[in-house]
């Protein structure tokens, strides 16, 4: 009701820069892809400045491709997530092991998200749309829904000594050091990093995800790619200077 009732807030203003005052970012998403579809020419970006930036997600993305069964499918996407993340510079890629497709909102969900935020500690957090639809029209899913909210939940929770006490007997000390949640794919996004620089990885990261691209459309995996990396960048422009973008929704902490 939400997303359909009324016009988005942030709606038309102008997108501000990112901070940039930060070292280590943690991007939490549901899926193998997540990242790429849209976000990763910001990751390229902050990778290039020297910033830490480490993947968690919350499958293996074992229920995303029709022809192969989920044996199969889940070690192959995780080795695609693992080549896409390192076109980005990115070498850290961590698995919760939630089952694809059926992830819960739940305390279980958000202590393992507070777990791997206490473990890689970072200041800036990223996840993907929470919101119901993409929007206000196409339905988003419900693990996207789930991880999405849990991540905004476990920003919080990884700083409070009690909540998850199980977490500080396994030696994985609070971590109340996140200023900032960044949600890519938001229909109300505030702020924007310059997607140029990072363009042409970003689309090298999508291309990593191969299988799923030929699962998907019968169009040259590479074209299918770029069209989509610089369609999404192109959207945000016009509230950016006109510089292709990633916007971002931010929740400052
Ligand atoms: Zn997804």
């Amino acid at each position: 009701m939400d997303d359909l009732a009324k016009e988005p807030e942030n709606a038309g203003r102008r997108l501000e820069p990112m901070p940039e005052d930060w070292t280590r970012a943690l991007a939490v998403v549901a899926h193998p892809d997540d990242l790429e579809y849209g976000c990763a020419a910001a990751v390229a970006a902050w990778t290039d400045a020297g910033r830490e930036v480490a993947y968690v997600l919350a499958t293996r993305g074992e229920a995303g491709i029709d022809g192969i069964g989920p044996d199969q499918c889940g070690p192959l996407r995780e080795r695609e997530q693992r080549a896409s993340a390192a076109a980005v510079g990115v070498s850290t890629v961590d698995f919760l092991d939630h089952r694809d497709g059926v992830i819960e909102y739940g305390t279980g969900l958000r202590r393992d998200i507070a777990a791997a935020i206490r473990r890689h500690r970072p200041e800036l957090v990223i996840t993907l749309n929470f919101r119901d639809t993409w929007g206000g029209t196409v339905w988003n899913t419900p693990d996207h829904v789930a991880v999405g909210r849990a991540t905004l939940d476990a920003a919080g929770d990884a700083g409070n000594r009690w909540i998850f006490p199980e977490l500080t007997a396994q030696g994985l000390e609070p971590w109340d050091g996140v200023r900032w949640v960044a949600v890519a794919g938001s229909d109300r996004p505030s702020h924007a990093v310059d997607a140029a620089p990072g363009l042409e990885r970003a689309v090298a990261s999508l291309l990593e995800h191969r299988a799923y691209i030929e699962g998907l459309t019968d169009q040259d995996p590479e074209e299918y790619a770029r069209a989509f990396v610089t369609s999404a960048a192109s959207a945000a422009a016009p509230r950016f200077d006109g510089r292709p973008a990633v916007a971002f929704e931010l929740f400052p902490r």
